[in-house]
């Protein structure tokens, strides 16, 4: 970065120093992989990764899908507006993603401390905002103006977002008032980007959106998720990659939906279903559709369909009105449901809900109380389904290591079965990997989600009968 002096000559500048941190869900760490591609191709900032190096300006980007996390969200950057500049002037922080999309104008009034406010949908000014907070007045000569910029490459796994917001407008659910009406991400900008990452190196991809299973319902060329699922597979095929699709909603699982799950060799037989409930009657409460026995048979009919498949859910204890008879539903629903994993919540209040307004709220210590009880049936089911990996080989993409408790560096890896940042993961101890490799691996142990296993060898050179590589 140079700047301009008086007499003409051109002098060097050190970047700003941009600390960036980030809460909630895959999707935010999308939006800021984005912001940080953008700020990393201004030669006017660098986002630095050590937390001990200091910071001239800060990014939080928050999460606002439950109070609990917008008080987490607030009580970070507030944290995180005390930090000094050599000069003792005060590190300008900006908020970024959920809250400010949620809370609006009025966060200027209650949040003072703030030097910016970044919501979700202008997220791609992140570079002005950042000079404007830093006093940088020339910055428009060299800010990136691309809008679709490619993603960076920092792990053999990258989460894809193709689509944002949702029109569902569950009861107890604030997302679409935060992240807009559904909107699809137009498939050429989606296989664009998987195609530079697969040639960055990244040989999973995560499909993601808040209903996936809807892709291409509002875009003009009549395309499905299906249809996307085989394009997005045949870029991965050269590197012999995995693909995952997450968030599906179970009235988008479609037969050529299924079909294309089952026969796309790279699509790993995994399935993440937010239920959120099996009572036909607190799913209309919660403004959704289905009921127990129209679960099950999707679940059988999964099952049954595509070889070694996974289901993962999402369970919520004390929504309003729930009954003692209503929640002994769920509780029988997820036994005889056996889930691999089941993500429990407790249900929160969300201003500007439906569900909100709703009578009957539960007691919170009596939520509490239900969703522990539920929390006790999903590690019952997921720990034994762990379980029965023991002893058995299957193909570890080796994406990251960690440091033990003696300060040993141990290579950390995923089966098909665990989804990032949410299903456990195998450790291999101190193996000699390359990272971003597949491997051959033997499960000796699992502790609760937990795996550890004996790399025996590597990749293998074919399918196994399914037809995936596994
Ligand atoms: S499907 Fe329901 S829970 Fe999921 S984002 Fe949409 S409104 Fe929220």
């Amino acid at each position: 970065m140079t700047t301009q002096t008086s007499d003409n000559t051109m002098t060097a500048i050190a970047p700003k120093r941009v600390r960036m941190v980030t809460l909630g869900c895959a999707k935010n760490e999308v939006d800021s992989d984005r912001m940080r591609t953008l700020i990393e191709s201004s030669p006017a900032f660098v986002v630095v990764d050590d937390e001990d190096e200091p910071a001239d300006v800060a990014i939080v980007n928050t999460c606002s899908f439950l109070v609990a996390a917008v008080q987490e969200g607030i009580d970070l950057t507030l944290e995180m507006t005390g930090a000094k500049l050599p000069d003792g002037e005060d590190v300008p922080v900006v908020m970024s993603g959920c809250i400010p999309s949620r809370y609006g104008e009025k966060l200027v009034e209650e949040m003072p401390e703030v030097a910016a406010f970044l919501p979700v949908d202008q997220e791609d000014s992140v570079v002005d905002v950042l000079a404007r907070v830093c006093g940088l007045t020339s910055v428009d000569t060299y800010a990136p103006r691309t809008p679709e910029v490619l993603r960076t490459v920092r792990s053999a796994t990258a989460y894809v977002m193709i689509s944002d917001g949702c029109d569902r407008f569950c009861s107890f659910c604030a997302i679409p008032y935060i992240r807009g009406r559904y909107h699809s991400r137009p498939a050429d900008v989606i296989l664009d980007e998987v195609r530079g990452l697969v040639q960055g190196g990244v040989r999973e991809v995560v499909l993601i959106g808040q209903d996936t299973g809807i892709w291409g319902s509002d875009l003009p060329e009549g395309r499905t998720l299906a249809w996307l699922i085989r394009e997005v597979a045949a870029e991965l095929r050269p590197v012999n990659g995995w693909l995952r699709v997450l968030y599906l909603q179970p009235e988008g699982m479609t037969d050529d939906l299924v079909a294309a799950i089952r026969d796309t060799p790279e699509v790993v037989p995994y399935i993440d279903l937010p239920l959120q409930h099996s009572c036909a009657e607190v799913l209309a409460r919660m403004n959704r559709t289905g009921d127990d026995r129209s679960f099950t048979e999707l679940i059988d009919r999964l099952r049954a369909d595509i070889p070694g498949m996974v289901v993962r859910t999402t369970a919520m204890a004390g929504f309003p009105g729930e009954t003692d008879e209503e929640f002994e539903n769920l509780c029988a629903f997820l036994r005889r449901s056996d889930f691999d994993y089941t993500s429990v919540f407790a249900y929160s209040q969300e201003d500007g809900t439906a569900a909100a307004e709703l009578p009957d709220q539960v007691d919170e210590d009596e939520k509490l109380e239900r969703a522990q009880e539920l929390q006790d049936i999903a590690d019952t089911y997921g720990f034994a389904s762990a379980a029965t990996r023991v002893g058995k080989t299957y193909r570890v993409l080796v994406d990251a290591t960690e440091q033990d408790d003696d300060g040993n560096v141990e290579a950390i890896g995923r089966a098909y079965f665990q989804a990032p940042d949410s299903d456990g993961v195998v450790h291999l101890g101190q193996a000699d990997v390359t990272m971003g490799e597949f491997y051959e691996v033997r499960i000796d142990d699992a502790v609760c989600y937990e795996l550890f296993g004996t790399i025996v060898a590597p990749d293998a050179a074919e399918p196994g009968p399914s037809g995936k590589r596994l």
